[in-house]
């Protein structure tokens, strides 16, 4: 017997339990482990009947999803689970399945391949394939319907939403809830099967045809442009007109449509990317971190107050400072109105609202400041006020007290040059809105220590984000990057594109809104200031876009004052704006510029290469770490679309060949890593491995 499954016999009962830590998953090995030791019990005359239940904290928590890549890339030929399935399908002792923690993907797949499945109250069941791409690919398209119903199983299989233990039960996935021991109720409840016959394989009840046309609609709408849950539609479909074993073939090839397709991969490369990013090195886990108990947060604008919210969310009380009474009281009543909207959703109760406004203390001077393990500074974007604000925490805050920026653009050294301590200074880059996004960026400065560095990507964890490691430079990585982005989608305005041309090119491409409609979002101005401040740096000669400029200079800052690229209604809905075409005119026939057509193509081309381009340059000045990070950031913080993996991986995917002759029949300077790695025809990824 393999190591990762124990047989063990309790009477008349006999038992395989799975030890595949942490999470059981089925990797090579599991599924033919379970396989045999099911041979072992069915041989044994002694066994009336078989329990399979997981070791540890949960019961198998799916697929081992690295095995989908090697599938893909030739390296494993891939381990079907249906042998295992007819195994315990054939068995001629009932096989009773013992479920706790969560059996998703395979796990639930193997769970229904048993004749019943008992559960603790607190398992989860479901099949998030889709969340990587892929449908379930071992009869759990076809088993779920003939369980379930069809209109909850191809829910399930088409968004990828998990279920409690009680609603599985009510559904007919789980046939009784254990209450007490689950291996000693599941052997009892085993020993009370041994009389009975198997249950017959059941039929698909009645449904409402009309069901999977609704649930495509719904599906194009959440998940716009994605393949897998369209998939998973069609396999639950099929199920309801194919015999079983048909079926499955069709599920078959649906799941290797999936898993040889692009989304896949992309989703794939998402998954392990997040987990790839928290890797920074020079820590681990030998080196401490240290402790954030309490925060202060200076500054309760758009951002200190989203700040704020995801400390007090961690539980971590907070001092929140303003300059003015009015400025406090707007911004309490901001954080006020957000948790109250959270409870009206039914998020979470209001005496849990109560909690975490008790554990902020609005105030405007520095009281409690010097017991803060972290003060974040968010006031408004100016060296010399961020100077004054540090000089300020300097003096107040206790040793080992992290003092931490959120400035989007201003360099970090200069900021810890007012201190004398810049080792405890940082950079924590949040994203608007700072309590919905899950990006963080984390910014070093040349003296950053590194355990200042660790614990806030440790904190990151702690307030639920994805924390990218990034260096000190204008702009970060994410802002340095879209700033480019934006630059072209404002060029190709000026040259002849509408900009409602330009967002939907953008959006239906994939990304969560087109790029103007994205800077009325974020506010016009706040780029115009920053451009005024740093108009000292423009080169002469290099072209700089004017559009946003002009539209600022005539009061129309975006969204807040009702007119940017687009007017808005009292509810915000854009609408195109013959006005702003009358400025785009004005600016183009100023620049001297030939208007002309513009094609979808070169909308996406000179936007979305433009990010990969100057992601090259990032990399290989070391301000990221790993092409990954940048696609996380992408990913996380700017709306691009997971199922294409994020710039640097999306580049790789065209080939940087045909990148690099787009960049440069752009006019653009290339990238000298993209020059290196294009003539070498290899990826930004080959080249990460190599580093690494
Ligand atoms: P904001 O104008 O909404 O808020 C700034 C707040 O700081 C104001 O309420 C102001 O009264 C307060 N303030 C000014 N001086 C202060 C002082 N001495 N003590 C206490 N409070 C003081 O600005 P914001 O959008 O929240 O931006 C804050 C910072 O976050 C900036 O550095 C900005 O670049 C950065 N940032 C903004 C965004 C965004 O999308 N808005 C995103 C990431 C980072």
């Amino acid at each position: 017997m393999s190591e990762l499954i124990q047989i063990s016999k309790n009477g008349d009962i006999g038992i395989i339990t799975v030890n595949n830590p942490p999470v059981n998953a089925l990797s090579p090995g599991v599924p033919d482990g379970i396989a045999a030791g099911l041979a072992v019990h069915i041989a044994d005359p002694d066994v009336k009947a078989i329990v399979l239940i997981g070791g540890g904290r949960t019961f198998i928590a799916g697929a081992d999803i690295k095995e989908f890549g090697k599938v893909v890339s030739g390296q494993s030929k891939g381990h079907s689970l249906l042998p295992l399935m007819l195994a315990m399908e054939d068995s001629p002792k009932p096989v009773i399945v013992a479920l706790h923690g969560t059996a998703l993907g395979g796990g639930l797949e193997v769970a229904m391949g048993g004749h019943y499945r008992v559960a603790v109250p607190s398992a989860q069941v479901g099949q998030p394939e889709i969340k990587i791409g892929l449908i379930p690919g071992a009869a759990g398209t076809q088993r779920l319907p003939r369980l379930a119903g069809v209109e909850l199983a191809a829910q399930m299989c088409a968004f990828g939403e998990s279920i409690t233990a009680a609603k599985a039960h009510e559904a007919g996935i789980v046939d009784a809830i254990i209450d007490g021991d689950l291996l000693a109720c599941a052997v009892a409840f085993a020993r009370a099967q041994t009389a009975r016959p198997k249950p017959r394989e059941r039929e698909i009840q009645s449904f409402d045809p009309g069901i999977f046309e609704k649930l495509r609609a719904q599906a194009r709408k959440s998940h716009r442009n994605q393949t897998a849950p369209l998939a998973a539609i069609d396999a639950v479909e099929a199920a309801t007109v194919l015999p079983f074993a048909e079926g499955c073939l069709r599920e078959r090839e649906l799941f290797n449509e999936c898993l040889y397709g692009p989304q896949s991969k992309a989703l794939i490369h998402s998954f392990f990317g997040e987990r790839e990013v928290a890797k920074v090195p020079g820590t681990g886990k030998n080196l401490p971190v240290r402790e954030i108990k309490r925060a202060a947060v200076v500054g309760a604008g758009t951002m200190g107050g989203g700040i704020t919210m995801n400390f007090v969310n961690a539980g971590i009380p907070v001092r929140l400072r303003e300059t003015t009474q009015e400025a406090l009281d707007r911004g309490m009543a901001i954080i006020r109105k957000n948790y109250a909207n959270s409870v009206a959703k039914g998020r979470f109760s209001q005496e849990v609202m109560e909690q975490r406004l008790a554990l902020i203390t609005p105030q405007l001077t520095w009281d409690g400041f010097d017991e803060a393990d972290i003060i974040t500074e968010a006031v408004f974007e100016g060296m010399a006020l961020k100077k004054d604000i540090f000089a300020e925490i300097d003096r107040i805050a206790k040793p080992g007290c992290i003092l931490a920026s959120n400035t989007s653009t201003l360099s970090i050294d200069e900021i810890a040059s007012a201190t004398g301590r810049p080792q405890d200074v940082i950079g924590t880059h949040y994203f608007s809105p700072a309590n919905v996004m899950r990006l963080l960026e984390i910014v070093r400065g040349a003296a950053t220590g590194i355990d200042v560095i660790a614990t806030c990507m440790a904190l990151a964890k702690t307030l639920k984000k994805v924390g990218v490691l990034v260096g000190n430079c204008r702009g970060f990585v994410g802002n340095r990057m879209i700033h480019c982005y934006g630059r072209e989608a404002q060029f190709l305005v000026e040259e002849g594109a509408a900009p409602e041309q330009v967002d939907a090119a953008l959006y239906e491409w994939g990304m969560a809104m087109g790029p103007l409609a994205m800077g009325d979002l974020a506010g016009l101005d706040v780029g115009w200031r920053i451009r005024k401040e740093f108009k000292h740096l423009e080169v002469p000669g290099v072209r700089i876009p004017h559009i946003s400029d002009e539209l600022c200079e005539r009061g129309r800052y975006g969204q807040k004052t009702g007119a940017g690229y687009y007017k808005y209604d009292e509810n915000r809905k854009p609408s195109p704006d013959p006005a702003v075409m009358e400025i785009i005119l004005e600016v183009a026939a100023r620049a001297g510029l030939d208007r002309r057509e513009i094609f979808k193509q070169e909308i996406l081309d000179r936007t979305l290469l433009s990010l990969a381009n100057e992601g090259a340059n990032i990399l290989e000045e070391g301000i990221a770490l790993r092409p990954v990070d940048i696609d996380i950031i992408y990913l996380t913080g700017y709306g691009f679309p997971a199922y294409r993996g994020g710039p640097m991986f999306y580049a790789d995917s065209l080939g940087l060949n045909t990148v690099l002759k787009r960049v440069e029949e752009f006019g653009w300077e290339p990238a000298p890593l993209l020059i290196k790695l294009a003539g070498e025809g290899r990826t930004f990824a080959q080249w990460a491995n190599e580093v690494k």
